[in-house]
């Protein structure tokens, strides 16, 4: 278990960024830890009923927008295995693991990264390799972690080969699985970690420097964007650029509209 020093060291942020301690735990969030048997659930797993295989499977014969009005039925029992039978795009033949998505599916905050890499196709789980332990770090940094009203999805549940960028079509493909995700969860915040995610959703052409600092919506959903963990690796002094946008989602998941700055025009 990383101390808060070790987490804001990774984050790269001691000590501009040495927090507060009482304030960054529970009272954090705006809502009491361990006081709601209702959430509960059952997380979004890789179990799923195995009728839903045959159901899975019937997916090759489909098309279009019959496709996406079936994924956007789809119960969380059946998530897994449905995207697990996808073969709507090339990369169901280079993948090992289809990667659905992982954490607490009446979660508060949603995290949208872009695709799984080497490490998450190997398991099945999102943002488990470098980048994953970055994200993991920023948020503890928030009194957060996975799976704890915390949900984890990417853009792509299936590995581009060597990590390429993924193409429109691709995007276009797997996006019914991702809104179906947000439908499901209802989060009550999303961040976008990078550019992919943030054009996706927001279905904008737009640069992250640009999207940053405002509050933006998906379908209701208040919606912030931040650097992807793995360019934040790689550009350590953006670092505590991705502090902020993590304080000002915070503040924005607490409803404070006002206090957390100005609304965008979109979605
Ligand atoms: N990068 C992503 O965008 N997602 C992952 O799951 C891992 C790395």
């Amino acid at each position: 278990m990383p101390t808060r020093d070790d987490i804001l060291t990774e984050l790269g942020l001691v000590p501009t960024w040495r927090l507060r301690m009482g304030v960054e735990t529970d009272r954090a969030h705006g809502f009491p830890r361990g006081t709601d048997p209702a959430r509960e659930t059952p997380r979004a797993g890789r179990e799923v009923a195995a009728d839903s295989l045959g159901q899975a499977a019937a997916q090759d014969n489909e098309v279009g927008s019959h496709r996406t009005a079936r994924i956007a039925a789809l119960e969380w029992r059946d998530f897994a295995a449905d995207v697990d039978a996808c073969t709507a795009c090339g990369l169901a033949r280079t993948r090992r693991k289809s990667v659905p998505g992982v954490g607490d599916v009446v979660a508060e905050w949603l995290f949208v990264g872009e695709a799984p890499g080497g490490e998450e196709d190997a398991r099945g789980e999102p943002f488990v390799g470098q980048a994953g332990k970055l994200l993991d770090n920023m948020l503890a940094a928030l009194g957060l972690k996975r799976g704890e009203h915390v949900y984890i999805a990417n853009v792509l549940k299936c590995r581009p080969p060597g990590n390429r960028t993924p193409e429109p079509r691709e995007i276009e493909a797997c996006q019914p699985y991702l809104d179906r995700q947000i439908a499901l969860i209802r989060p009550k915040l999303i961040v976008a970690l990078g550019k992919s995610a943030a054009t996706t959703l927001l279905d904008v052409d737009a640069t992250i420097a640009s999207l940053r600092g405002r509050v933006h919506r998906y379908r209701g959903v208040p919606l912030v964007v931040t650097y992807h963990p793995a360019y934040l690796l790689r550009n350590l002094p953006d670092k505590a650029k991705a502090w902020e946008d993590l304080v000002f989602a915070r503040r924005t998941l607490q409803g404070s509209g006002a206090a957390a700055g100005q609304e965008a025009g979109d979605g």
